[in-house]
């Protein structure tokens, strides 16, 4: 394989009342969060796939079945720890990650010091290297009706 490789991931999930609100390993403030069988971080899971993608190591439903217990309310911080761990297996080390949130609804702009942060942190790789964008989309479509959320990510890795 060669020294440096790109990956791109997408997750989506849908919103709900009652629920807890974690994006990029931050818990936030709302009256809804993501359904889901794990916590519902939807940047993290978007994240996990990108760099599972840039070493063609397929998705994060391949490596963490949401039909397995051991994954029901997992702290997704957790799934991507592994992620990295399988990158490291074969070979290659994250060079930077660049992840976009579209959410209507509430502003994550406060949240994104600490997104960053904290997935720098459980990557291993400094703060700097981590870009962590919000946007609405205008109140177009399922994420502008605050119906769901979704979050794209695009990842550099490198031979280590
Ligand atoms: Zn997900």
């Amino acid at each position: 394989m060669a020294n440096f490789r790109i990956g791109n991931g997408y997750d989506v999930h849908a919103l709900a009342q009652g629920l807890p609100l974690v994006l990029g390993g931050v818990r936030i403030e709302s009256p809804f969060g993501c359904v889901a069988h794990s916590d519902g971080d939807v940047a993290i899971h978007a994240l996990c796939d990108a760099l599972l993608g840039a070493i063609a190591a397929g998705d994060i439903g391949k490596h963490f079945p949401d039909s397995s217990p051991e994954f029901k309310g997992i702290d997704s911080k957790i799934l991507l720890s592994r992620t990295v761990g399988i990158l490291r297996g074969k070979g290659y080390g994250v060079v930077n990650a660049d992840i976009t949130i579209a959410m209507q609804a509430p502003k994550l702009a406060p949240h994104i010091g600490k997104m960053r942060e904290t997935l720098a942190s459980v990557m291993g790789i400094g703060v700097e290297d981590v870009s962590v964008k919000a946007t609405t989309t205008e109140h177009l479509g399922f994420v502008g009706r605050g119906e769901g959320c979704e979050a794209y990510a695009v990842v550099l890795v490198a031979r280590e």
